[in-house]
């Protein structure tokens, strides 16, 4: 037996949950973003999903296809406390006009707050820290009755989002990804098309947008998303690391 080596190999572990998002991405691959959205909401997970949005500088593409499917689909708008004053008051102008009757503010927990950032510069100190406790954490609780949630990703924001499927299973949810690979020129279009508003922030320079500590302008051929933690490692909030 000296010299004989048994290689064992470790076979794949696939879920059922993550056969059926392959199988709901292969099955929507060429579909348009409202066939998979009312898949999403009537068909594979009624009443058990919800709409995150940051009412962000494409937030409107989203959440205007989703008003045509399920005006009252629960939209789930993370209010950090960090927030700029213009996303605030975009959040209710464009809810206002989509029609959205159920959108959810979900703040962070007081008390955690006041024991983990008494001083509110945790962003500045430990952004990790700052997202769990104001974006992840918030996320997890107001996600916990719900089977599935749609997103408003899309390939071209780069980093880990250019394989993102339209399906995917994340541990705890399904997630749906309806408008993932649409391009910027169509995202303008759709904007044009439908005379949404824009956020008040995308005519100074910010085509990504975030809390205030957080989000700086970004020059003409810079990636979309890299004036988000400018200068750090960080090119996620964390909420799309497990849910
Ligand atoms: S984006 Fe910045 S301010 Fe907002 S929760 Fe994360 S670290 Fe805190």
């Amino acid at each position: 037996m000296s010299g004989s080596v048994i290689k064992l190999q470790t076979p794949r572990t696939v879920s059922l949950a993550e056969e059926r998002a392959e199988m709901l991405s292969a099955r929507y691959a060429d579909a348009d973003a409202l066939d998979i959205l009312y898949a999403a909401l009537r068909e594979e997970f009624p009443g058990e999903i919800a709409l995150v949005s940051s009412f962000g500088a494409e937030s409107a593409v989203l959440l205007h296809l989703a008003a045509q499917v399920a005006p009252d689909v629960p939209v789930v708008f993370l209010e950090t406390g960090k927030h700029f004053a213009q996303t605030l008051s975009y959040r209710k102008k464009l809810s206002t006009q989509l029609g959205l009757t159920n959108v959810q503010e979900i703040k962070p927990v007081k008390a955690e707050v006041a024991e983990e950032d008494p001083d509110g510069d945790l962003w500045r100190k430990n952004p990790d820290a700052c997202c769990t406790l104001r974006k992840v954490r918030p996320l997890d609780s107001a996600l916990s009755n719900y089977e599935a949630w749609i997103t408003g990703r899309k390939q071209f924001h780069g980093g880990a989002r250019v394989r993102l499927p339209a399906f995917e299973y994340a541990g705890k949810h399904f997630k749906v990804n309806p408008i993932v690979s649409w391009t910027p020129d169509r995202v303008d279009a759709y904007f044009r098309e439908h005379d949404l508003p824009s956020h008040p922030l995308v005519a100074q320079g910010f085509p990504s947008i975030g809390c205030w500590p957080c989000t700086h302008p970004v020059a003409d051929g810079e990636d979309v998303r890299s004036g988000r933690w400018r200068g750090q490692a960080k090119t996620e909030c964390g909420i799309h690391g497990k849910g």
